[in-house]
């Protein structure tokens, strides 16, 4: 039986998903959260398994407990509690090893790693990298290394997937002796989904991922682009943060660094006040006023002109980037999109693709309005790039990866 539990844990929260690896289907999913608060939550959904050909996410139930949950140590109790009051037992599907998702492995992790007490040291030094996302990883790992103590525990980095682009990609044109001192250079995120988009489009398409030029959009709440030869990253619009690139629900992506000093010295805004700008007030937030793609078209709608300038703005840097991107790889064959806007966005994709006509690329009007929840291709018979929608899935990526890391 091999069952890995995959935890995506972040300072007062952890999720976690219970995965057959045999048939890659979840078995149950949950969530801990508002640790360290006065009260906490716990949700734990079971999945059933699946009959004879029914859908194998037929959801069973969803079980609430409120209580105080003091550290993720506790966490991990209230999990395992979830699991013996409402399953599946815990005792009949044990996990073989357990995948964490950690967001900085700066150049030092390029594959899943099983995680030592020197990985730990490793993780938690590369939190200069990423102060707000490395310590609550590990915060995650500590614990369910004491809930789980007799299986491997193996981290699955979101920047490793980029640890294969070129240096001319990677590297800033500034001082090379600080960049060097500080480890500033581009690390790129989101890898895990674009490593397993790629893939599955490869698959979908029924050509050797060694063979393709690919272009990934994944877009969520975080945004970022990358350009993929032969199933390497070879370009990625997230930076040495998560916050350059694209337009995002609440960050900037790019701006000219000057901006910043021009704030600086003409709003007195201190470091701090211009990270929560850049970081937690831009992006569509900034021009719309709200960080949702949703709310964001339901205001277009309504004729908002802010909302349009956000969608207008958004769209145009996607297209900006498209175009640099065809030109590093030299050509593309393959574009997809993923997560919540580029997963359900179809105005997005087409306005996105629209002047890329000159390229080859034509998408299909109805195939890209059509709904559907798996993979499928939104361009037409005729395009010479076929365009994807590829519903991400990130937790599986890692659990398949940690299995990798486990046979060694
Ligand atoms: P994610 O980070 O992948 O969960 O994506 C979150 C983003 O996806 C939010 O901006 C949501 O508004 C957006 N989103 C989710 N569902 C839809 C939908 N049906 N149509 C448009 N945007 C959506």
């Amino acid at each position: 039986m091999s069952v890995v539990l995959v935890v995506n844990s972040g300072s007062s929260s952890f999720k976690y998903q219970l995965i057959d690896m045999r048939t890659e289907t979840v078995l149950a999913s949950g969530l801990v959260e508002r640790i360290g608060e006065p009260v906490g939550r716990s949700t734990h959904t079971v999945v059933a398994p699946p009959a004879d050909g029914a859908s194998p996410t037929l959801l069973d139930a969803t079980y609430e407990r409120e209580l105080p949950i003091p550290d993720h140590t506790a966490g991990f109790g209230v999990m395992i509690d979830a699991f013996a009051e409402n399953g599946p037992s815990l005792a009949e599907n044990p996990p073989t090893a357990v995948g964490h998702r950690v967001v900085h492995g700066g150049a030092r992790f390029f594959e899943p790693t099983v995680i030592t007490p020197l990985v730990e040291i490793n993780i938690d030094e590369l939190s200069v990298l990423a102060p707000l996302h490395n310590p609550a990883n590990l915060a995650g790992i500590v614990a369910a290394k004491k809930a789980f103590p007799d299986v491997p525990h193996v981290a699955v980095f979101d920047t490793a997937f980029h640890q294969t682009l070129p240096r001319a990609a990677y590297t800033y044109a500034i001082d090379a002796e600080l960049a060097a001192a500080h480890r500033i250079r581009r690390y790129g995120f989101h890898g895990t989904s674009h490593k397993f988009v790629s893939e599955a489009a490869a698959a979908f398409v029924g050509r050797p991922l060694t063979e393709l030029k690919q272009i990934v959009f994944h877009l969520g709440n975080g945004a970022s682009v990358t350009a993929i030869d032969g199933g390497s990253s070879v370009e990625t619009s997230m930076g040495l943060t998560p916050l350059e690139g694209l337009v995002m629900g609440t960050r900037s992506g790019d701006v000219d660094p000057a901006v910043l000093f021009q704030l600086a010295r003409r709003a007195n805004m201190t470091i701090d006040d211009l990270d929560d700008l850049l970081n937690k007030r831009s992006g569509l937030l900034g021009i719309a006023g709200s960080a949702d793609f949703r709310d964001v078209s339901a205001a277009v709608e309504r004729g908002d002109d802010d909302a349009l300038l956000a969608f207008e703005v958004y769209v145009h840097r996607l297209r900006a980037y498209a175009g640099a991107y065809i030109a590093q790889l030299g050509g593309v064959d393959v574009i997809s999109f993923t997560a919540g806007v580029g997963e359900n966005a179809p105005v997005v994709r087409a306005a996105a693709l629209e002047t890329l006509g000159f390229a080859g690329i034509e998408i299909d009007p109805e195939r890209n309005g059509a709904r559907g929840r798996g993979i499928r291709r939104i361009s037409t018979d005729d395009s010479q790039v076929v365009v994807l929608v590829v519903p991400t899935n990130e937790e599986l990526e890692i659990a398949r990866q940690t299995l990798v890391a486990v046979a060694g």
